[in-house]
């Protein structure tokens, strides 16, 4: 083959959670007997809910029975997951049709496939710190960048560019940082987005963490939104289904570009769509199983809570925490991320993750995840707060 595409090539090398691995391998290594706590990677950690697992046990049962067995489901998922999506928005008092509901096996490769909508010269705008997925698919398919800075004196929220790119990337709740849009920070964007024609691509994959009343779980809470947003969301954090793989994507049919055709017609294109048993185990956690996925989140957000606690009241210097499962720590000499992922890990054998993986913004800060077991996280707090 005599090309490949270029772009692969101009991706930074992503070392973040391989590097991540060596470090803890090595000192794993030389160290057997030390109890290392990990804080770093934003993986779950409590099993399904019992309604989701026999969702999936009856689900799987009916696909060995002839009567009742299935072969490729509709493009967009099947109506009873759609209708219970839609039932979740309307909860939050964002009133989502099933018909803009497309289901998917997770918000990672939906965001990653969105820029597919866009011509591939237009300019995709990502936050800086970011969930790298954005930035590194859009440059996959060659588009040019264009960072917005979101640093401590802004409270990690960034400020609308003066360039207008076509699309824009907005986390909330925010992994790294744990931020999340209020109301009154989001309408800007919203009405700077009708008023220049840029799409605004939502990941509100951690909805389910939202506590303050202030704070948006959905785009779609916003008059206007429909015209001029996309939103990604996923049961992975809300419901435990990491492991599973079952999100959505919302493209109402108001989109004022025909987005809407545009992505069914994409996804009918490349996408087969979800397995059976995995929508109707999401059914679950949408439903019967609701309560219990709720009250997995809330013991994450104890955990965060506590850690956050703990750590203000050793002094140190953090956010988010309080609408997402992450707390974002400053470096307390003005260390860089990484070198205080080192001496956490040889210090107090706690494992983080360097603000730098998330883009320069992110230097001098770190990482910790609460989507760990408690006894963990207490540690943590003990052994940090013993500064
Ligand atoms: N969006 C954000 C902001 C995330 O942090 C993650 C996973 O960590 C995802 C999306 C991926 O979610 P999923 O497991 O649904 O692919």
């Amino acid at each position: 083959m005599k090309k490949v595409n270029a772009h692969l090539h101009a991706l930074h090398k992503s070392y973040l959670f391989s590097e991540i691995a060596r470090k803890t391998q090595e000192y794993q290594a030389a160290f057997p007997s030390a109890q290392l706590l990990r804080l770093g990677i934003g993986d779950v950690s409590r099993p399904l809910a019992s309604a989701v697992v026999r969702a999936l046990c009856a689900a799987g049962e009916e696909m060995g029975r002839t009567e009742t067995f299935r072969g490729y489901g509709p493009a967009q998922g099947y109506p009873f997951l759609r209708e219970a999506v839609a039932a979740s928005y309307r909860k939050m008092g964002a009133g989502i049709d099933a018909e803009d509901v497309f289901v998917s096996d997770g918000a990672k490769g939906d965001c990653a496939s969105l820029p597919e909508l866009l011509d591939f010269q237009s300019v995709i705008a990502v936050c800086d710190p970011v969930y790298p997925v954005y930035a590194d698919s859009a440059r996959m398919a060659g588009h040019p960048i264009l960072f917005l800075p979101c640093r401590e004196e802004n409270g990690f929220f960034p400020e609308i560019p003066e360039e207008t790119p076509a699309a824009v990337y907005l986390c909330s709740p925010n992994n790294p940082t744990g931020v999340a849009f209020s109301h009154e920070q989001l309408a800007p964007w919203v009405s700077w987005a009708q008023k220049n024609n840029v799409l605004l691509i939502f990941d509100s994959a951690y909805r389910d963490y939202v506590r303050s009343k202030d704070r948006v779980g959905s785009l779609f809470e916003l008059p206007g939104a429909k015209e001029i947003g996309i939103e990604c969301c996923s049961l992975s954090k809300g419901a435990g289904f990491t492991g599973l793989r079952c999100g959505w994507t919302v493209v109402p049919r108001e989109n004022r570009w025909g987005l809407h055709d545009l992505w069914l017609k994409r996804q009918s294109t490349k996408t087969n769509g979800v397995a059976y048993p995995v929508q109707r185990a999401a059914e679950a956690a949408l439903t019967e199983g609701a309560a219990d996925c709720a009250r997995d989140v809330a013991y994450y957000m104890e955990s965060a809570s506590l850690l956050r606690q703990s750590l203000e009241k050793a002094g140190y210097t953090l956010f988010g925490g309080e609408d997402a499962p992450y707390l974002w720590l400053k470096t307390p000499q003005g260390q860089s991320g990484w070198e205080w992922f080192d001496t956490l890990l040889k210090e107090k054998q706690i494992i983080s993750t360097p603000g730098e993986g998330f883009g320069t913004q992110g230097a001098g800060f770190i990482r910790l995840s609460a989507l760990g077991a408690r006894e963990e996280i207490e540690e943590a707090a003990r052994r940090l707060s013993a500064r």
